[in-house]
Parts: structure tokens; C-alpha cells; sequence
């Protein structure tokens, strides 16, 4: 028993940590931040004032994490996140393939505790910043469920916190609110007095059918007449979580200081859209409907932005500018929202898409004041109009991982944070985050250093791709569809052989287009054109393209509407082939066509877009002039996504046992093998609510062994589902000869790889 008599001076336990990186906020940016930190050798601490990881991505907000493949909805092709990021998401399909978000937060704090150099403290909350000139020396956090107050002290801070309580404490130049058009030149900076500054704040809600009726009385507080809300009609009972992001407050006031206000505003709306589905009846399929959750932490969009030692703008977003420091990439669209939120009856969001992804610097991560903190999450340095894309979760998620490599490495090498941008620094910065699986467009793996460059390889067949095959599946030529084809600099022409099925005689119209830049995705030069007379019934039309002007490249052979044909599609699976359509997808401002304003500073494009799984199947075609999109060769590109050709081998769908061999005339010690998969970079893998048709893509290889020269075997698995598949060994296999038997699916979707490095 502790019993205490009165004592005057009471004070809490304290607790002093000392450690490498000391990260303030555990969202998705912090939480893969301190995971990546870690992986590179250092101490971290990761204090979080939430009783989970993943901040808006938790399941105290709901928020799907997206990035640069936008739902899948613009032309950013092969973009998903990889690195942690990636890791993550994968791990998130393979478990939680529904979407529920409590699965999630179990897999966040499953990868945290299981890397010994973290020190996570939940509930944690940092709140004192002991800082001298511009160094920080020390944050004092405490946490209210072990009545503890932390002490804590680092070579280098991370501020993930979201408001960024940790710069603004320690003194770092911010912004809050919105640029003017003339202070960088951004033609879509916003008009502040029609459309407000800031993005507000937004509450989910779930419902659930409990299958017997249930009354609902509003409290007191909810909100009384429903047509306060200019989009009440787009009120739907089957409607929930992030279907609601346009129930959003704030953005006229305090983003940080006002938020309790901002919640109670929201509850008020949340409680009066039920109270309008329940009690209206104007909805009577939510009769035997209940409220099974309403968020009580409030989803934060915008409040300060810190200055970094650079800052990122419109024109960087949308003419794909390089960065010698770029660390990550983005490719969510400028998406800024009205501050009068769910009052405005402006559109919820305006949003304009690059084409195609975008670099994100590392200058735009460290502070410009302070020598030893770091930025990450939505915080960093960019303008209000740039924020509007690098703002999404996995975006801000693989730039949090540039800012971990490079924290870690400036510990290691005693080198200050803005040092790491140089030349001699950064490349190595990139190399780490690339070998990691991490993606930098234009940036490619150096395999110069790993023992298996110097090894002769061979594969026990290549694909060269003769024919999408075709099946029972035919489909009217209901919109524009296209298949994406890679080519080759060395190609002449590209002749094809197109089954088609018509109910009377008519016109097939047939265009082959390429993307202006060779690294994009948007089809919009036009590189020949056919219109061919076709006979009703099924028949063959023949395609001959002239392509000898074109470099590696992926070209799209488009297929006009025309509702009296029907093309096959394929079962066909291919790593890096790909059919896309030019369709809608209004969640993501994509109208089959991008029409901006005159002088926004935008470009006009069209969207062409792929199906989800299980549509989205390949056009059935012969390719008389064969692809040799499988080649051995492809596995030194250094680069693990289709990019200008399918950067991977892929064997023949004939081979029984595809096998990769790496032979070196003398022994070698390995003691650490990674096989870079397909685990589908075009799939936008939302973290919640959205489900998703399987828990492994198609295109993953699952199971495979490998083998030493003796035929024994030193490793093996029938679980893999990740793009990066690690392999370490306590004693390291000598061998000369490593052979790696891949067991292929199905007999419609070749085994593939993009790359296999050991050392
Ligand atoms: C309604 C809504 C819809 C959105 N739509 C999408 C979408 O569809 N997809 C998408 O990817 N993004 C979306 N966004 C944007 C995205 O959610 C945010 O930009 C993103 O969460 C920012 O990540 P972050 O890690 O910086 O912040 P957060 O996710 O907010 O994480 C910061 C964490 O730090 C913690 N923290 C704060 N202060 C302290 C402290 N003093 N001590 C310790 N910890 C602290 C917070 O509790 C929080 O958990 C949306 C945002 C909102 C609000």
C-alpha cells in the first residue's frame, strides 16, 4: 500500500531519454519516417499524443491514404508509393483487404514495435521546446495514461506533427494561409476574399444495418434545418466515412487554436445529416440504420506551413520541374477547397492535375533557421497552392522516408541536415532510398556496388510478346479505349492484328498516340491514324504504325467509340502492359478531360485511366512485330516500375519453372539477397473503407526458392505479396552459383521481376 501525508512540492515522474532522432507525431509521415530512421542504424524516439498510429490514416479519423495514383483516376501510371510507404499498404491488402481501419492501426504499431531502435511513446503529447540559438536541445513531452513527464533529447528532430508544435516552438519561420499570385507567380493562388485562405476540418461517421428499425433523437446541439448546407441533396443514407470529406469547417478561422470550436460546428452537422437521413423521410432504406461511429478527433487539412531551405510551387508541380535533391515524388492534383467548407456554394474543391508525377526535394524538408529539425507531413516547405497536392498521406508518407535516409545519415556522418543536400551526400541519400525500393522519377538504382552485378545471369526463358490472347470476353466499343504498348528505340514499325466483332458494316477508327514526354503517361501526340472499313461479323483488322521516330516509350493504341463493334479482351496479365479507357472519375476531378480556365496555369489534357481489378483486362491482339518486353537485360535498369518499357524480366508463359541464375567464377560470401516484385505500383491500395478484390495482385510472385551451388536450399517462402522482398543471413552462404526457382501462378499471368541484388 502507498500512502503519503500533505506535501507541499509534488511533481511528477520523469523520465530522460536520450537519442538519435526524436520524431513529434506518429501520422502516416512519422510513423514510416521512424521506421525507415530506424532501418538505417539509428536511435529514435516516436512520441504520439494518440493512442494509435496514423493520424488522419487511424481509425480515430478514417481517412483513406492516397498519393500519386489518385484513386487511380488521372494519367500517373505505375505511381503507387513504395519504400515503408509501400510496405505498409501491401501488408494492408494482404490482411485487411475490406478496409477496415482498426486492422490498420494494429499493422502501424506492429511495424513500429518491431524495430528495436524505436522507442514509441503513445499518448504522448510534446509540449516544451528547450531550444538555444538554432539548435533545438530538448522536448518535453508527458503523457496523460502513465501520469509521466519525458524528457527528451536528440541529434536530430523531426517535426511530423501535423500544426508543427515542434518548429513553431523552437522559433522556425512560418506561413499560414495563402501566397499572393504575384509573391511566386502561381496563377491559381486563390481570390482570399471569395474563397478563404485555409482548408478546413472535417469529421467522419459510419452506419451500420442492424436488420429491426431504430429511432434516432438528435441531441440539442444538432444542426436544425438541413438547407443551411448548399449540397444537402447530395445527402445519400447508403453514404459514409470518407464519402463525407465535404463536410468540412474552419478554414476562416484558427485552423490550430479554434479547433475545439471547429469540432462542436462539425458534430452539428454530422448529427443533423442523420438526424435529415433519419428522421426526414426521405429515406426510408435507413429505417433499420444506426450510427455505429462518429469521429471524435477532428480530420486536419491545412494550418502552418514551415519555410524550408526551398519552397515548392505551382509551376514545380505542373511542369514536373528536377531537383538535384529530390527525395520522393508526388502526383495528387492542386486539390484547394472553399475555407467556407460544407457552408460554400462553391464547388467543394477545385482540382487541376499535372501530367504526369512530380519530384519532391529534400530542401523543402529542412528548416531554414533551425540546424537540427526536420519537417515532415503536411507541414513542409510548400506554398498553399502546391500543398494541395503534396498534402495526401502517401505522398507526405515516401518524402517523410527522403527526410529519415537523410536525418540518419547526417547522425552517421556528422554531417548538419542542410549539408546533406550536397552533391557528394545526397546521391548517396537517393541510393539508399532507392535501394529500399523507394521511387525518385528519373533516378535509377547504381547496381555497380552490389556482388551481383559482377555475376553472369541467366533466366530459363524471356518473354516476347507476340499476342494478348483472347477469351470468351467480348466487349462494345462503348468508349475510347486504348492499350498501352512499351516500344523500343531500335522499333521500326508496329504491326498488329486486332479481332473485332461487328453487327453491321461501319468504321473502326484507330489512333496511335505517345506522351510528349517519354516518362509520362498522357497520350496527346498523335502518331498515326487509321480508319478501317469492317464488314458485319467477326473478322480481323490489321494495324501497321510507323514508331521509327519514337524513343523507348509507351504508346497507346486508341480505339474509337463505335457501339456495333465489340473488341476480346485478354485473361491475359501482363507485368507492365495495360489497357486504360478515357472515362470519368468525378471523385478526383477527372471529366475524361481536362479543360482549364485560360491562364490558371494549367494544361489541358485527357484522362486515360485503367479498371479495377476484376476488369480491367488487356485488349486481345497479335503483335506481329514481337515486344521483347521480358529480356534479361531488363533487371539492370534500376528502376522497379514500368516506366519507358516494363523495366522487368518476365519469362514466357510457357515456362514451367522460370529460374534466374547468378553464376561468378570464384566463391562468394552473400549475406543479403533483395528481389524486387510486381505487386502492382497502378493500384491506388486506399488504406480504408475501399475494398479491394484480393489480398495478393496478380502479378506478385508468392513462392520461390533459392538455391546455393550445392542445389541446397538457403531460403524459401509461399507467403510473399510485397514489392520488396528482404533476405538477410546471420552466417553468410558462400556460393558461386545462386539459382532462384520462381512458382508461376496461373498459366495467364507470366512470373516477372524487376530486380536482384545481393552482396
Ligand atoms: C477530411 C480530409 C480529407 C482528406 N483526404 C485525403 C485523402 O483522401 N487521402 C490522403 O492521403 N490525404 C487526405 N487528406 C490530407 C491528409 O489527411 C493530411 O494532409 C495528412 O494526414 C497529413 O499528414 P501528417 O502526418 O502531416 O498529419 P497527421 O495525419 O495529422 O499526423 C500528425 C500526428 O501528430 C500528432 N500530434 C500533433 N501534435 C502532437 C504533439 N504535440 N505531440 C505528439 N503528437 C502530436 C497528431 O495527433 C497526429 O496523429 C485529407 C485530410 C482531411 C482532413
Amino acid at each position: 500500500m502507498i500512502q503519503e501525508t500533505y506535501s507541499k512540492n509534488r511533481s511528477l515522474k520523469e523520465v530522460s531519454i536520450e537519442t538519435d532522432l526524436l520524431i513529434v507525431g506518429g501520422g502516416l509521415s512519422g510513423t514510416c519516417a521512424a521506421i525507415t530512421a530506424a532501418r538505417q542504424g539509428v536511435k529514435v524516439v516516436l512520441v504520439q499524443d494518440r493512442p494509435v498510429l496514423g493520424g488522419n490514416a487511424s481509425s480515430e479519423v478514417r481517412l483513406w491514404a492516397l498519393g500519386a495514383t489518385s484513386h487511380m483516376g488521372n494519367n500517373n501510371r505505375w505511381s503507387r508509393e513504395t519504400g515503408v510507404t509501400g510496405e505498409i499498404l501491401e501488408e494492408n491488402l494482404y490482411r485487411n483487404k475490406e478496409g477496415n481501419a482498426l486492422i490498420f492501426d494494429t499493422i502501424l504499431i506492429e511495424k513500429v514495435k518491431q524495430e528495436e531502435n524505436i522507442t514509441l511513446l503513445l499518448n504522448t503529447s510534446a509540449f516544451e521546446v528547450a531550444h538555444e540559438g538554432t539548435q533545438i536541445q530538448s522536448v518535453k513531452a508527458f503523457n496523460s495514461q502513465n501520469s509521466t513527464l519525458y524528457k527528451l533529447s536528440a541529434k536530430r528532430y523531426c517535426d511530423a506533427s501535423g500544426d508543427g508544435v515542434l518548429s513553431f516552438l523552437a522559433g522556425a519561420s512560418f506561413r499560414m494561409g495563402a501566397e499572393t499570385i504575384e509573391e511566386f507567380g502561381e496563377k491559381m493562388a486563390p481570390n482570399v476574399e471569395q474563397y478563404g485562405e485555409l482548408l478546413g476540418h472535417t469529421i467522419y461517421f459510419y452506419t451500420k444495418d442492424t436488420g429491426k428499425p431504430v429511432n434516432f433523437t438528435p441531441p440539442a446541439y444538432a444542426l436544425k434545418d438541413i438547407e443551411e448546407l448548399p449540397r444537402f441533396k447530395n445527402i445519400q443514407a447508403d453514404h459514409t466515412g470518407c464519402n463525407y470529406w465535404w463536410i468540412e469547417y474552419g478554414g476562416r478561422l484558427d485552423t490550430i487554436h479554434d479547433t475545439e470550436d471547429i469540432k462542436y460546428e462539425l458534430w452539428k452537422v454530422v448529427y443533423g445529416i442523420w438526424n435529415y437521413i433519419k428522421n426526414s423521410g426521405n429515406f426510408p432504406e435507413a429505417e433499420n440504420m444506426t450510427l455505429e461511429w462518429v469521429g471524435t478527433v477532428p480530420g486536419k487539412r491545412e494550418s502552418r506551413r514551415f519555410e524550408g531551405l526551398y519552397m515548392m510551387k505551382q509551376q514545380d508541380i505542373i511542369k514536373q520541374n528536377k531537383f538535384e535533391d529530390a527525395i520522393a515524388h508526388g502526383g495528387w492534383a492542386l486539390d484547394l477547397h472553399p475555407s467556407d467548407g460544407v457552408y460554400s456554394a462553391l464547388p467543394s474543391c477545385t482540382q487541376w492535375h499535372s501530367k504526369g508525377t512530380y519530384q519532391i526535394p529534400l530542401r523543402t524538408a529542412i528548416s531554414r533557421d533551425i540546424d537540427n529539425l526536420y519537417f515532415a507531413g503536411r507541414l513542409v516547405s510548400v506554398s498553399h497552392v502546391a500543398f494541395g497536392s503534396t498534402r495526401v498521406m502517401l505522398t507526405s508518407a515516401v518524402a517523410a522516408e527522403g527526410v529519415a535516409v537523410s536525418a540518419a545519415y547526417s547522425i552517421l556522418n556528422d554531417v548538419l541536415p542542410k549539408e546533406t543536400v550536397e552533391k557528394e551526400h545526397i546521391t548517396k541519400i537517393q541510393q539508399a532510398l532507392l535501394e529500399k525500393s523507394s521511387y525518385i522519377p528519373h533516378l535509377k538504382l547504381d547496381k555497380s556496388k552490389y556482388v551481383s552485378s559482377k555475376a553472369k545471369v541467366s533466366v530459363s526463358s524471356e518473354l516476347n510478346l507476340t499476342e494478348l490472347r483472347t477469351s470468351e470476353n467480348w466487349k462494345t466499343l462503348q468508349m475510347p479505349s486504348a492499350q498501352m504498348l512499351p516500344i523500343t528505340s531500335d522499333q521500326k514499325e508496329l504491326s498488329l492484328r486486332v479481332p473485332v466483332n461487328a453487327s453491321e458494316a461501319t468504321t473502326l477508327e484507330v489512333t496511335l498516340k505517345v506522351s510528349l514526354d517519354p516518362t509520362n503517361f498522357t497520350p496527346e501526340k498523335v502518331i498515326g491514324l487509321y480508319s478501317k472499313e469492317v464488314k458485319e461479323g467477326s473478322q480481323h483488322v490489321d494495324l501497321t504504325f510507323d514508331v521509327s521516330e519514337l524513343g523507348d516509350t509507351y504508346v497507346f493504341v486508341c480505339f474509337a467509340p463505335n457501339t456495333a463493334i465489340q473488341l476480346n479482351y485478354s485473361e491475359d496479365r501482363i507485368t507492365g502492359i495495360l489497357s486504360v479507357f478515357r472515362k470519368e472519375n468525378k471523385a478526383v476531378s477527372n471529366f475524361g478531360e481536362q479543360k482549364p480556365p485560360a491562364d490558371i496555369g494549367i494544361d489541358g489534357f485527357e484522362f486515360w485511366t485503367p479498371q479495377r481489378r476484376p476488369e480491367g483486362q488487356n485488349i486481345a491482339m497479335q503483335i506481329k512485330t514481337p515486344l521483347f518486353i521480358g529480356k534479361k537485360e531488363n533487371l539492370n535498369s534500376g528502376i522497379i516500375r514500368p516506366v519507358q518499357s516494363t523495366n522487368a524480366w518476365i519469362a514466357d508463359f510457357e515456362d514451367n519453372q522460370p529460374t534466374l541464375t547468378l553464376e561468378w567464377e570464384e566463391a562468394k560470401d552473400i549475406s543479403s539477397i533483395k528481389l524486387y516484385f510486381d505487386a502492382d505500383l497502378d493500384h491506388a491500395m486506399e488504406s480504408t473503407q475501399f475494398g479491394h478484390p484480393e489480398s495478393v495482385v496478380p502479378y506478385c510472385v508468392e513462392s520461390f526458392r533459392i538455391k546455393d551451388e550445392n542445389g541446397k536450399c538457403i531460403f524459401q517462402t509461399e507467403t510473399n505479396h510485397s514489392t520488396l522482398c528482404e533476405i538477410s543471413f546471420d552466417q553468410p552462404v558462400k556460393t558461386s552459383k545462386l539459382e532462384v526457382e520462381f512458382d508461376r501462378k496461373n498459366n495467364s499471368t507470366p512470373v516477372s521481376i524487376f530486380d536482384f541484388i545481393c552482396n
